[in-house]
């Protein structure tokens, strides 16, 4: 059904705009599309539409409320949209963002494309022990994908969380880029002068204030002003990842270049936790976007989403980020996305990630931009925090010691890919759940499963180490030593069992297993 509306070209059709229906010629349709590859407009829902079926065809915004829609359509989805016979209006899009007596110190501004990279460039240079740039890709227009990574041992794969966050993969929402930069700007200095001590130290942290710049400086490199939601190519960068229930191009499109880099960068880090932010409305939304089945650690995610909006509201006006349910909503509920970056995370990375909608405005007044800084900042520095908390550990084998990349499950909880697994070169897993008992799974090929019993509690951090016995383990006597010996005990922890694995350290540092079977 929707690939017969996708295919079929319609040469007449009824529109409705200006308050009366109209013949639509293809002239037409070309003349709306000459000058800007894509339109905005909105319609009104009635029993008649069924959203699900049009949410596969255009890209419904996230201003949309129960009444109205609002819906970005390049030339190909608007011509799909027309065969729907459904009443719009045409909207003018083209933000125009006035200018400021900005200073950089105090982010009231829209940096121009060239300021931006000077300013990424000098956040690194300026904290080489803590922050290094890396540049994820660089676009065919020559703009690149940037991002920096804090932490202490900066690049050095530690037993941390990997938390990324990225901003405006929408190139006209537009909050985020500036709060970003403002937040690195934060860490870094804060860091300097003894803040952020637990996050840096603890946490691998990588901010992308910038997905979509071709987006962003859709008319020039000078401003922000005529950004555009859709890439270079007019596609919708959030329709464009693969999709748990809709295939590798959900879209029809095929993975665009932007994409790539990000689905390469996750394929690189092991994000644990990311969040992506737009603007348009003002809301917290968590998995899945894509159907209406909860996810496994459902409850984990509402819990997540209030603490994010509660700690808003504390510094805010009234009135600000209670868009829904106070601030907060699942993504299927508001409205479906398909080939979403959020879904494409959670269900292929086995990363935690959320979508933060900033404000009701795509691109806000520049002297605006404090206010939001204020009333999140607290909210984004205890979203990383979430990072630390739930299950963690690191998984290796019994008897080399080296670090697994194992499963780590709960049966009977998990289901549409909540499993972790954890993560070499270090061994580190991180599993975050709501509070509660659980049996921990753990389990590599070629070595014997172990199943674990563990209380967690909510915004605490509980380490279980965990050590695989190898299938293929035979005992071996290892011959007399002179080494010293300066420990033994029994690798499962048993004591005075005639059958024991023993694990004997010496003081040169070195470690023997031994193996002990009493079949009496
Ligand atoms: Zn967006």
């Amino acid at each position: 059904m929707i690939k017969d509306l996708k295919n079929s070209i319609i040469l007449f059709i009824c529109a409705f705009s200006n308050n009366m229906y109209s013949q639509v010629s293809e002239n037409y349709i070309d003349s709306l599309f000459d000058k800007r590859g894509e339109l905005y407009f909105s319609f009104e829902i009635d029993n008649q539409i069924d959203l699900s079926t049009i949410s596969k065809l255009i890209s419904i915004d996230h201003k949309s409320n129960q009444n109205t829609i609002y819906a970005y359509a390049n030339k190909t989805e608007f011509i799909n949209f027309l065969s729907l016979e459904i009443k719009y209006s045409l909207l003018n899009d083209i933000i125009k963002v006035p200018s400021s007596n900005s200073s950089k110190s105090n982010w009231n501004y829209y940096p121009t494309y060239q300021q931006y990279e000077s300013i990424m460039q000098a956040f690194a240079d300026s904290f080489p022990n803590i922050c290094k740039i890396h540049n994820l890709g660089t676009l065919s227009s020559g703009h690149k994908i940037l991002a920096v990574q804090i932490s202490d041992n900066v690049g050095i794969p530690e037993n941390e969380p990997s938390f990324l966050y990225t901003s405006s993969m929408h190139g006209n929402e537009l909050t985020g880029y500036v709060l970003m930069l403002r937040l690195i700007d934060d860490l870094l200095n804060g860091y300097s002068s003894g803040l952020y001590q637990d996050i840096i130290n603890e946490i691998d942290i990588w901010i992308n204030p910038l997905a979509n710049p071709d987006g962003a400086y859709a008319a020039g490199d000078q401003s922000v002003s005529g950004a555009t939601r859709n890439n270079a190519n007019w596609v919708d960068l959030n329709r464009n990842y693969p999709d748990p229930q809709d295939g590798q191009h959900p879209d029809g499109n095929s993975w665009q270049e932007e994409t790539l880099i990000f689905m390469n960068l996750a394929d690189s880090i092991p994000f644990s936790m990311s969040c992506n932010f737009h603007t348009g409305a003002e809301v917290f939304n968590y998995p899945w976007d894509t159907w209406s089945n909860l996810t496994a650690d459902d409850s984990w995610w509402q819990e997540l989403g209030a603490m994010y909006a509660d700690t808003v509201h504390q510094y805010s006006n009234a009135g600000y980020f209670n868009y829904l349910n106070n601030g907060v909503t699942n993504g299927w509920d508001w409205y479906e996305v398909d080939g979403g970056r959020q879904d494409f995370m959670n269900y292929f990375k086995l990363c935690r990630e959320s979508t933060i909608e900033l404000s009701n405005t795509k691109i806000p007044n520049p002297t605006t931009l404090p206010g939001f800084w204020n009333d999140n900042k607290s909210s984004l520095i205890n979203y990383i925090k979430q990072s630390l908390y739930g299950l963690r550990g690191i998984v290796t084998d019994s008897i080399s010691g080296h670090p697994l990349k194992a499963r780590v499950e709960i049966f009977g909880h998990d289901f549409d890919s909540s499993h972790v697994y954890s993560n070499l070169p270090v061994g580190n897993y991180h599993r975050y759940i709501d509070q509660g008992n659980y049996s921990f799974n753990f389990s590599c090929p070629g070595y014997q499963s172990k199943s674990v019993d563990v209380a967690i509690n909510n915004s605490s951090t509980t380490i279980l180490d965990v050590q695989l016995i190898p299938n293929s383990y035979v005992g071996i006597i290892q011959p007399i030593s002179q080494k010293k010996l300066i420990n033994e005990f029994d690798i499962l922890g048993r004591k005075g069992s005639l059958n024991n694995i023993k694990v004997k350290v010496f003081k040169d540092g070195s470690t023997k297993k031994i193996i002990n079977i009493n079949q009496n």
